[in-house]
């Protein structure tokens, strides 16, 4: 923290300020995650582990599907009944929690049957008070879904889901090792439109090995032809542990330079707009009334809850510095249904939030949305005046065009998009955070 970042923490610390924060923090929680908390729900079975994942999810392992839908029952029975509403910042409604939106993600939860899908979202509507307006999403991959697979869907009351395309190109598709074909992604999309289904979203990947900005042009032309009301692009990066980092390290992995990701980046804003989709986050495209709600919430800081191995969940204001506790469950489905066959929840880790943590979370995912970070909450939240804390940064930022402030909101520019992760970096060392976050092992 620098200079007047410092000085005015401390001089409002010493007048107690430490519990006004608290209580400016809580009211500003409970303010955004009064309707309802989020609900994610993992699914981590795959067709096959493609050689980029990074994600907790396992091939192979069907004969485990039936024991895994009842341990996630469990731990839905479980959280439901035990989460503190006051860590939540959210009140019961008929001693049941509120449900502001489903989310069932994976792994692909499109390869369980209708009937371990009803399971899950019929316990979702025993366990808590589903709001009417609920969004409720299912992740889906080509090739795993038909015409009766999402009218089943629609009918238990799924009204948005996912199609993971990634791409439109063959070869591309055969790079990432996916199993599915464009012609399935294309059946997938009139489908879902067939069965009526509310909302839909299709996921593209950019920054692939050997992709030219015409190929990248080509799938964007392809997806906006398919007409979806909403589009994840992804910029591929190369996560340890993966087969495509060990083919990194042997220097058999040809990714686009940097200035070629950032043009395809560049196209990516300006083709969607032109297609009618807003920007609204930095991966994040829609239509009007089509944003992802509940990666919003995300974004906004309220409250989720997390069921399935590996799942995160974020309590707001829970932790010993009031800051918010977010924590994970155990990899492996094996553990994970014997875990919960004891009764016991699945917990691998927690960490506690602290005042700092809290600061840099809220400037990073603020400004990843293009609305940006709203600076008045962000000064009753924190007790900081980012504009005077940060005035030179700011400044300089503001001088190379890649930040404009219009008030009450600071925002990233197209060019600041494109380099989203320096401009939040620089910002971020004029907070002159200390702390972080406390980890406690379960
Ligand atoms: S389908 Fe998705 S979740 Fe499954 S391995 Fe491939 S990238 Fe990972």
């Amino acid at each position: 923290m620098h200079g007047t970042t410092r000085d005015s923490f401390s001089s409002m610390k010493d007048r107690g300020g430490t519990a006004l924060f608290r209580s400016l923090y809580s009211a500003f929680v409970s303010d955004t995650g009064r309707t309802g908390l989020g609900l994610y729900v993992h699914i981590p079975f795959c067709r096959v582990k493609c050689p980029y994942c990074s994600f907790v999810v396992y091939a192979k392992r069907d004969h485990l599907r039936h024991d895994y839908v009842t341990a996630l029952i469990q731990e839905m029975t479980l959280r439901a009944a035990h989460a503190r509403e006051d860590h939540l910042g959210l009140e019961r409604i008929d001693g049941r929690l509120p449900l502001r939106t489903l989310y069932l993600g994976g792994g692909t939860p499109s390869l369980l049957p209708p009937q371990a899908l009803e399971r899950i979202l019929a316990a979702a509507h025993q366990l808590f008070t589903v709001s009417p307006d609920c969004e409720i999403t299912v992740e889906t991959e080509p090739g795993t879904t038909d015409a009766d697979s999402f009218a089943a869907l629609v009918g238990m009351g799924v009204n948005r889901v996912t199609i993971g395309a990634q791409s439109f190109d063959p070869a591309h598709l055969a790079r990432l090792g996916r199993v599915h074909s464009p012609e399935d992604a294309r059946a997938a999309v009139a489908a879902a439109r067939s069965a009526g289904v509310g909302s839909l979203d299709l996921d593209l990947m950019f920054g692939l090995p050997e992709q030219t900005l015409a190929s990248w042009q080509d799938d964007l032309a392809h997806a906006l032809a398919l007409e979806p009301d909403h589009l994840s692009l992804y910029n591929l990066t190369v996560e340890p542990e993966t087969v495509f980092a060990q083919r990194e390290k042997r220097g058999q992995l040809a990714l686009p330079e940097e200035e070629l990701q950032a043009a395809m980046m560049r196209a990516a804003i300006q083709t969607t707009e032109a297609g009618g989709l807003e920007h609204y986050e930095i991966s994040n495209f829609a239509r009007p009334g089509h944003r992802s709600r509940h990666n919003s919430g995300y974004w906004a800081g309220t409250a989720y809850l997390g069921v399935g191995v590996g799942a995160h969940g974020f309590a707001p204001r829970g932790g010993r510095h009031g800051f918010g506790v977010r924590s994970w469950n155990i990899k492996g489905p094996g553990p994970y249904i014997a875990s919960l066959a004891r009764g016991e929840l699945p917990v691998d880790e927690a960490e506690e939030l602290d005042r700092d943590a809290s600061m840099l979370e809220a400037l990073y995912l603020g400004l990843r949305q293009r609305g940006g970070l709203d600076l008045r909450s962000y000064g009753r939240r924190f007790g900081v005046d980012l504009v005077v804390s940060a005035s030179s940064a700011l400044e300089s930022l503001a001088s190379q065009a890649l930040i404009s402030i219009e008030m009450p909101h600071l925002k990233l520019t197209e060019d600041g998009v494109i380099i989203a992760d320096y401009v939040i970096s620089r910002l971020a060392g004029y907070l002159d955070t200390t702390g972080g976050l406390d980890t406690v092992k379960s």
